[in-house]
């Protein structure tokens, strides 16, 4: 049902444009996503969801489909040599709810949850003045005009660079993560958590399918590339505890993707511009060591869409959003950075041996309960303007 006939354009399909399009269309909005890529697809890599991104995917319309399709991950932290730092188990582990997914799956649902016209591959914007979007595909330039625009392009957003440009452009966040999905499934022992050595985290995850991914996240240079991946990721953890050399050996090294990561260090001091709003990755791109950048879009994307429902002033939901979003975004990527510190990142002797120290000794409900503040929020109703 779409009311007043109000129409948003959503700039970019990843996984906070879908989530932001359905949003939009379950409160009555007409929706158009320009996505420059000419298919629409995700990388293939495993992804964790935590519960404030499964009520958001719940309001959405998808939940259920995305239990059928992921596996729960109980909070688990090892030494690269196998000692338990945190191991929860029966009620605590569920408790905390995470569940892994392959992330290519996420999209795919969000995909088939909207009508295959409202998302236009091949379509790269290319400039945007208030509610008029400017797009290039292989038929030459096109305009939409709409009463939103949505910016969910990404870390390296066309928009923002348009309509921002005094925010500083990404910076680099230390580290180079691998990241792979076994070739076969997988029949080792379980694979669970992740595992800190110095400057390094090694994490794992079952998938639906029977598969599982992997990534190891490094202190490197940024550009640090090697010819053959496999090698160069068993000469740094090869030799850590089951079933990580198992997993390596399972692995074809073709399907092993090195990504630098970058952070949005410095946030917009507003996520709006008239009709324009940030959102994802494009507002707010953090560092994965909470596992939570696409968690966080998700949020947006559900905040945005309630916010619009509330009230008819387009201009004071949008005032609305940026008052909920960028203080909790801060937050969390505030925790990203301090968890990276306290976690993969960290080098030296004495401290790595107080951090693991302090983990064996505390109760898995306090080290695991300090999530809470990312957890614990919950996805406000969408429902149409009546
Ligand atoms: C190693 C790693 C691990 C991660 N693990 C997790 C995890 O476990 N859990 C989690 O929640 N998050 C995780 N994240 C973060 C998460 O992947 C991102 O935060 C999330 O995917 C961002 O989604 P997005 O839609 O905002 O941006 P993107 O996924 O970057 O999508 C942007 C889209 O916009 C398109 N686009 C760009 N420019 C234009 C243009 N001019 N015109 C049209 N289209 C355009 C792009 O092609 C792209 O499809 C991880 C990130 C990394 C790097």
């Amino acid at each position: 049902m779409m009311l007043d006939g109000r129409s948003a354009v959503v700039v970019g399909g990843g996984i906070g444009g879908l989530a932001a399009a359905l949003a939009l269309r379950r409160t009555g909005w007409a929706v158009t996503v320009l996505e420059r890529a000419p298919q629409i697809r995700e990388v293939g890599a495993g992804l964790t969801i935590m519960e404030n991104g499964l009520s958001c995917l719940n309001q959405l319309g998808v939940g259920e489909r995305i239990r059928q399709m992921s596996v729960l991950q109980p909070p688990a932290i090892r030494r690269w040599d196998g000692q338990w730092l945190v191991r929860a188990t029966g009620a605590a582990a569920v408790r905390v709810g995470t569940v892994g997914m392959h992330r290519a799956e996420l999209h795919r649902i969000l995909l088939e949850a909207l009508p295959s016209e409202v998302v236009r591959t091949d379509a790269t914007v290319v400039g945007v003045a208030d509610g008029t979007v400017r797009y290039a595909d292989s038929g030459g330039e096109g305009e939409i005009v709409a009463d939103l625009v949505v910016a969910a392009d990404g870390i390296r957003s066309t928009v923002r660079n348009l309509l921002w440009p005094e925010v500083p452009a990404p910076s680099y966040g230390g580290s180079t993560v691998w990241r792979a999905v076994t070739a076969e499934p997988w029949t080792g022992s379980d694979v669970l958590g992740f595992s800190w050595g110095p400057g390094m985290e090694f994490g794992m995850g079952p998938m639906v399918d029977g598969r599982a991914y992997w990534y190891l996240a490094v202190n490197a240079p940024p550009g640090t590339r090697h010819d053959d991946q496999l090698a160069a990721v068993r000469a740094l953890v090869g030799d850590w505890h089951d079933p990580i050399p198992e997993l390596l050996a399972a692995t074809d090294p073709e399907a092993i993707r090195p990504d630098d990561i970058y952070q949005l260090a410095t946030h917009p001091a507003s996520f709006v511009r008239g009709k324009v709003v940030l959102l994802g990755d494009a507002a707010h791109a953090m560092l994965p060591t909470l596992g939570q950048g696409a968690g966080q879009a998700m949020e947006d994307a559900v905040v945005l869409a309630a916010e619009l429902a509330r009230t008819t002033s387009i201009t004071d939901a949008l005032a609305a959003y940026d008052r909920a979003r960028r203080p909790r975004a801060r937050r969390i990527a505030n925790l990203a950075r301090l968890s990276g510190a306290m976690g993969q990142r960290l080098t030296n002797g004495a401290l790595v041996g107080l951090r693991n120290a302090a983990y064996r000794a505390l109760p898995p409900a306090m080290t695991i309960g300090t999530l809470g503040v990312v957890t614990n929020w919950r996805a406000p109703v969408l429902a149409a303007r009546g």
